[in-house]
C-alpha cells in the first residue's frame, strides 16, 4: 500500500468507534416509512455531524411530495464541503427511511445493538450503516487530504422505500444531481463491500381490468364474467407470454441470477364482490362479476424498449379478445422506470473498483439490481450517468427480523469510499 492508503485507512480505523456509534445513532431514530416519520430528526442529527466535521448543511423539506403533510412532512439533508481548488464533486446518497418493522425480531429493532461485531437494527443494512460508513470515509479523507479538488457531498434523503419522490426525485428536479454541480455519485446501498452495482432493470406496472356485465349468479348465462374473462387472459400469459419472457436474457450482469431474463409478477388480482367487512357472518350475493383487475409488475431489460414491452400486453389482450366475442378489457399505466446502467469505464466505477483492489486485494465483482433504486431519479431527472451504488451490508437481510450490519464490512466499504474519494478530488 502506498503512504496515502496507508494514511486514509489509519484514519478510518481510527474511527471505528465513532463508526459504530453514528450507526447506532441512526437506528435509534425509527424513521418509519409509511407514514414517514421523524425524518426532520434524523436530519437534525446527522446535521450536527456534518457540521462538526466542517461541512455547511442544508435541510430542504420536500413540499407538496407525495406524503408530505404538516404531520409528516419531507425532510431532506445536504452537506457540502468545498476544497481547496477548483474540481469534481463527489456525492453520497443515502436514504434515511426505513421499512416496517413486521414480525420476527429478538432483539430491539430501533436498539442498535452491538453483538459478535453486528450492528442489530431496522435500517441496519438499508442503509444507516452505509450512510455512516460514508460520513466516515468523508472524515478520514478530509483529515488526511485537507488540501483536495473540487468537493465533497453527502445527503440523507427521504422515501426510497416508497419511490424517492419524497426525496432524491425531488432534489433532482431542483438542479441538486445536476452535471455541472455534482460529477459523481455513489449510494452505499447494501450491495457487499466487494461489489460494484451498475443500475438497474427497468419497471411498468400496470392495471388491467377485464369487463363483464352482472347478472344474478344462478343463471350465469344471462350475464358475462369479468372473472373468465381473465382467466383467459391468465392462461394466455401462462401458455405464451411466461415461456417467451423467460427465453429472453440479458448483458446486465443482474444478481440473483433468476434475474437475468424479463419477468412478470401478478401483483394483485380482484373480481366480484368487495371483501365483506371484518365481523360479517352473513352468506355472500350470488353475482356475475362485472369487474376483474389484475397488477402486473413487469421488469424489462435494457436490451427493451418500454413501448415494445406494453405493445406485446395489449397484442396478448387483443389475441384473447378475438377468441371471446364479448370480451372487453382497459389496460391503465400506474408506473414506469426506464433500466439504466452506468459504463463500467465511467469514471466512479474505474475509481471504486482501484479502490477495492487495494483495500481488499480482490477485483470487484460488478453487478445490476432486479428491482430500482433512488439511482433512477439520478439518471433520468438529473441526467447524471456516472453513478453506482456501493456499500456495506447483504441485500438479502434487508427488510428482514434481525436486520443487521457488520462492523467489520462497514470499516472495509468506508476504506474504499476515502481511497475514492482521494482518488477522484486528487487529494494528497
Ligand atoms: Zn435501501
Amino acid at each position: 500500500m502506498s503512504t496515502l492508503d496507508d494514511r486514509l485507512s489509519a484514519e478510518v480505523a481510527a474511527r471505528r468507534d465513532a463508526l459504530v456509534a453514528l450507526t447506532q445513532g441512526l437506528i435509534r431514530i425509527p424513521t418509519l416509512n409509511p407514514p414517514g416519520q421523524q425524518y426532520r430528526e434524523i436530519c437534525d442529527y446527522l446535521g450536527g455531524v456534518l457540521e462538526s466535521a466542517g461541512f455547511r448543511v442544508d435541510l430542504l423539506r420536500a413540499r407538496g411530495a407525495p406524503g408530505d403533510s404538516e404531520d409528516y412532512p419531507r425532510w431532506n439533508l445536504i452537506a457540502r464541503r468545498e476544497g481547496t481548488r477548483p474540481g469534481d464533486c463527489v456525492h453520497f446518497n443515502g436514504h434515511h427511511d426505513v421499512v416496517t418493522v413486521g414480525q420476527g425480531w429478538t432483539v430491539d429493532p430501533f436498539g442498535g445493538e452491538v453483538r459478535d461485531g453486528r450492528v442489530y437494527g431496522r435500517g441496519a443494512c438499508d442503509m444507516k450503516g452505509g450512510i455512516a460508513a460514508s460520513v466516515i470515509a468523508a472524515q478520514a479523507f478530509l483529515a488526511a487530504c485537507p488540501d483536495f479538488a473540487g468537493a465533497v457531498e453527502i445527503s440523507a434523503t427521504a422515501d426510497e422505500e416508497s419511490g424517492g419522490y419524497g426525496g432524491v426525485a425531488w432534489l433532482a428536479e431542483r438542479g441538486c444531481f445536476s452535471p455541472d454541480r455534482v460529477q459523481h455519485v455513489i449510494i452505499p446501498e447494501p450491495l457487499n463491500k466487494d461489489r460494484i452495482c451498475l443500475g438497474h432493470r427497468g419497471v411498468w406496472w400496470a392495471e388491467i381490468e377485464t369487463q363483464g356485465r352482472i347478472a344474478h349468479g344462478s343463471m350465469p348465462f344471462l350475464g358475462d364474467s369479468a372473472i373468465r374473462h381473465m382467466g383467459a387472459v391468465l392462461a394466455e400469459m401462462e401458455e405464451r407470454l411466461y415461456p417467451l419472457l423467460a427465453g429472453r436474457t440479458t448483458a446486465m450482469p443482474v444478481v440473483p441470477e433468476g434475474a437475468r431474463a424479463s419477468t412478470l409478477n401478478i401483483n394483485a388480482i380482484h373480481g366480484g364482490e368487495p371483501e365483506p367487512p371484518p365481523g360479517y357472518t352473513g352468506l355472500p350475493a350470488p353475482l356475475v362479476a362485472d369487474r376483474c383487475r389484475i397488477v402486473l409488475d413487469r421488469r424489462f431489460l435494457i436490451e427493451e424498449e418500454i413501448g415494445a414491452v406494453k405493445a406485446e400486453i395489449v397484442a396478448l389482450m387483443e389475441r384473447v379478445k378475438a377468441r371471446r366475442p364479448s370480451f372487453r378489457y382497459e389496460i391503465r399505466d400506474l408506473f414506469e422506470v426506464q433500466p439504466t446502467m452506468t459504463a463500467r469505464d465511467a469514471p466512479v466505477v474505474r475509481s471504486t473498483a482501484a479502490a477495492i483492489e487495494r483495500v481488499l486485494a480482490r477485483q470487484p465483482d460488478y453487478v445490476v439490481s432486479p428491482g430500482t433504486y433512488d439511482q433512477k431519479h439520478i439518471d433520468r431527472i438529473g441526467r447524471l450517468k456516472n453513478c453506482i451504488a456501493y456499500g456495506p451490508g447483504i441485500l438479502d437481510l434487508a427488510h428482514q427480523p434481525d436486520e443487521w450490519v457488520g462492523i467489520d464490512d462497514m470499516a472495509d466499504s468506508a476504506r474504499v469510499m476515502a481511497l475514492t474519494l482521494a482518488d477522484l478530488l486528487h487529494g494528497g
